[in-house]
């Protein structure tokens, strides 16, 4: 049976859970809370590139600037600003997608983390673990021995 992911909004953790694969969509108690986790769905962090963009997959004809969704590539841009990002009016209030996302963004930086908590790597990808840890060390290469000239 195949392993998905579940998020638990209460406890805001992500766990695994084995499932039939026709019960995967069914929602998994947290193993912390015991309250429902919903299952996360494997496209949720997918990109692919296109254009030399990063889009998400499923594609929905976005693209992605500066880790944001917007709808039409910036043809024109002051400085690293994409028009459709320049000067946010006042949000109206997060709309169900807009939190949504902000949900993602979490979940996001939730999984980061546990990924990096899993290889033992800071963020930026160097062992959190110096001693003690399996690690295949290369030898440094002989240090090649001066000779000195006579006299
Ligand atoms: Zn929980």
């Amino acid at each position: 049976m195949p392993l998905y992911e579940y998020y638990c909004e209460s406890c805001n953790g992500i766990f695994e859970a084995i499932r039939e694969m026709r019960e995967a969509s069914i929602a998994v108690p947290c193993p912390e809370c015991d309250r429902d986790g919903e299952r996360i769905m494997s496209s949720f962090n997918a990109f692919t590139f296109r254009d030399g963009y990063p889009r998400r997959i499923p594609d929905k004809g976005t693209y992605w600037h500066m880790g944001q969704e917007v709808k039409k590539r910036a043809t024109r841009m002051k400085g690293w600003e994409h028009p459709e990002l320049a000067k946010p009016k006042p949000k109206p209030r997060a709309t169900k997608g807009e939190s949504r996302a902000q949900r993602d963004k979490r979940l996001a930086a939730l999984r980061e983390a546990r990924y990096r908590d899993r290889w033992g790597i800071d963020k930026d990808g160097f062992p959190t673990v110096k001693d003690g840890f399996p690690t295949v060390k290369t030898k440094a290469p002989e240090k090649e021995k001066k000779v000195l000239p006579a006299g």
